[in-house]
């Protein structure tokens, strides 16, 4: 089956490759239709590794699919051939003590698709349990679906903030996370979401949404800019997006007394951290792994409008021209935020 494949930092091919098609009793067997390029795709392409994922042999790249189910395992009651699904890449250890307590998301035997050593579904099919297979709404499209695992780490966030109605919330970087994270912050209730960046670019996409304000750091400090908003109070919550290092000075001071900052980004060093600026003000600290248990809500709010995903789509490719796609992410033009694959053949 052809797949794009990462051969080894740097070195993508479309190629013929060996990926398991067994149905088991709980799996299903889905027709891949759009497959959307992630970050952290295009990190493995270009340094080899993530942190302690190290790409040792060659790795099918792809984790944000959307497609049809065209098999079902004897034990699944819950989709049917034909169904229009996405996919959630990670499988726990259903038994495991992590996902037993609900947080499947940190389980340590987790299998998470393009992490080294598992293969990733940039091919024409994927065989998945149906348990983190959803069914798409009608009105929900395929790359609507496919962008559902980006959204879910705004999900996640939101969810791991615990948003009040009526909340101020406040986002470090307008990249792709950034603005899933501010998106869910507004569905979750949020009133208001300034989000910051050095782009302007950027800033004119995530502000393109009613609800969010730009704050372009060339032109002003984003303290300067909550402590407007707010009349020096300090946002409810701040959720830094940016994995910048340089983000965590001073970030204590954004959050209003009791607030929240949730750490979202990942930076690649360890960071200095103001242990007297968090205390102070009782921040209380949430950090925020992949995510748990939010695809379908996802799915829910994309189907009732309330979260258009749509506009963040800024490109999309054809499976043959994978690679082409790869090193466009690569370019990281400001004015993209979400570069797509379509695997099925349009008929
Ligand atoms: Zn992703």
């Amino acid at each position: 089956m052809q797949a794009l494949v990462l051969e080894e930092k740097g070195v993508l091919a479309l190629r013929d490759i060996d990926l398991p098609q067994t149905v088991g009793l709980d799996d299903v067997k889905i027709a891949i239709h759009t497959v959307g390029v992630c970050g952290s795709d295009v990190h493995y392409y270009t340094h080899g590794a993530i942190g302690p994922y190290v790409l040792r042999a060659p790795m099918v790249l792809g984790h944000e699919a959307a497609g049809t189910v065209v098999e079902v395992g004897k034990n699944v009651r819950s989709l049917a051939v034909g169904d229009r699904v996405c996919m959630e890449p990670g499988i726990p250890d259903l038994s495991s003590r992590a996902s037993k307590l609900g947080l499947y998301n940190v389980d340590p035997a987790v299998r998470f698709w393009a992490t080294p050593p598992v293969h990733g579904i940039l091919a024409p099919y994927a065989v998945h349990p149906a348990a983190f297979t959803y069914r798409l709404p009608d009105s929900v499209s395929f790359a609507e679906g496919a962008m559902v695992e980006p959204f879910a780490i705004g999900m996640q966030a939101a969810t791991r903030a615990r948003i009040v109605p009526g909340d101020v919330a406040a986002v470090i970087g307008a990249g792709p996370i950034g603005i899933m994270v501010a998106l869910a912050a507004l569905a979750g209730g949020c009133s208001r979401v300034l989000i910051s960046d050095f782009s302007a670019e950027k800033l004119a996409i995530a502000a393109a949404y009613p609800g969010i304000e730009a704050v372009n750091l060339k032109e002003t400090t984003f303290a300067a800019a909550i402590d407007t908003a707010t009349r020096g109070w300090g946002a409810d919550v701040v959720f830094e997006a940016s994995g910048s290092g340089k983000a965590f000075e001073g970030l204590f001071n954004l959050v209003r007394p009791g607030g929240a900052a949730v750490l979202v980004g990942l930076p690649v060093d360890p960071v200095r951290f103001d242990v007297a600026g968090a205390i102070s003000r009782e921040v209380r600290i949430e950090t925020v792994f992949r995510y748990a248990n939010v695809f379908d809500r996802a799915l829910e709010l994309i189907a009732s409008g309330k979260v258009d995903l749509k506009p963040l789509i800024t490109g999309t490719y054809a499976f043959k021209d994978s690679i082409a796609a790869f090193d466009r992410a690569v370019e990281a033009r400001p004015t993209d935020v979400k570069l797509q694959i379509l695997v099925a053949e349009e008929g």
